[in-house]
């Protein structure tokens, strides 16, 4: 994948903007995590970046169109990806092990970024990883719950028949206590 670092030094004093719609800024993270998402209309992120004391500010904007399994049937849930963000991006500490490590060349140069940093340095430049900020403001814009739509009435907790596609055979386990009790005397008597 491209190299989407900006050099937070080498910013003009209003600042810079972006415009991201490499797909493999997403898809690249979620093969690689093995998620079970798949992008139905390219994500796009338009991002600024204003050079601030200390570290950088973030503005922007992604959207897009996910298809993610539905929570209660597995089915595909179509999520609708947008979201707007603004984060203060801090210089990593000079002083942190994991910038120490990236300065000397050692082993796990990532590692700063990977403690959750999306400031990188290189060849002591710190750069802004904007592939990390799609990816993070990606995750940030999932829904917690999707769901095939809004009324899914889920699998058979019995006999896992997908409900959507009509009543099972099953007794419903559950929702009258009356019923409870009665299974419940059954289960004595024998
Ligand atoms: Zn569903
Ligand atoms: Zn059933």
């Amino acid at each position: 994948m491209q190299n989407y670092r900006v050099s937070i030094n080498d910013l003009p004093p209003d600042g810079k903007q972006f415009d991201l719609d490499d797909q493999d800024i997403w898809r690249t993270p979620l093969q690689e995590f093995e998620m079970d998402c798949r992008i139905s209309a390219p994500l796009m992120a338009h991002i600024s970046v204003l050079p601030a004391e200390g570290g950088c500010l973030v503005r922007g904007e992604l959207h897009g169109q996910v298809i993610l399994p539905c929570n209660r049937c597995a089915e595909d849930a179509v999520a609708d990806i947008r979201s707007d963000f603004e984060e203060f991006e801090e210089l990593p500490d000079e002083d942190a092990p994991a910038a120490e490590n990236a300065r000397n060349g050692n082993a796990t140069p990532n590692l700063a970024l990977e403690a959750g940093s999306r400031i990188v340095y290189e060849r002591n430049a710190p750069m802004l990883d904007l592939a990390a900020v799609c990816w993070e403001e990606f995750m940030l814009a999932l829904p917690v719950n999707p769901l095939c739509k809004p009324d899914c009435k889920g699998l058979c907790a019995q006999c896992g028949a997908n409900l959507n596609s009509g009543d099972c055979a099953c007794i419903p386990d559950e929702g009258d206590p009356r019923l409870a009790v009665l299974r419940g005397l059954t289960l004595h008597k024998t």
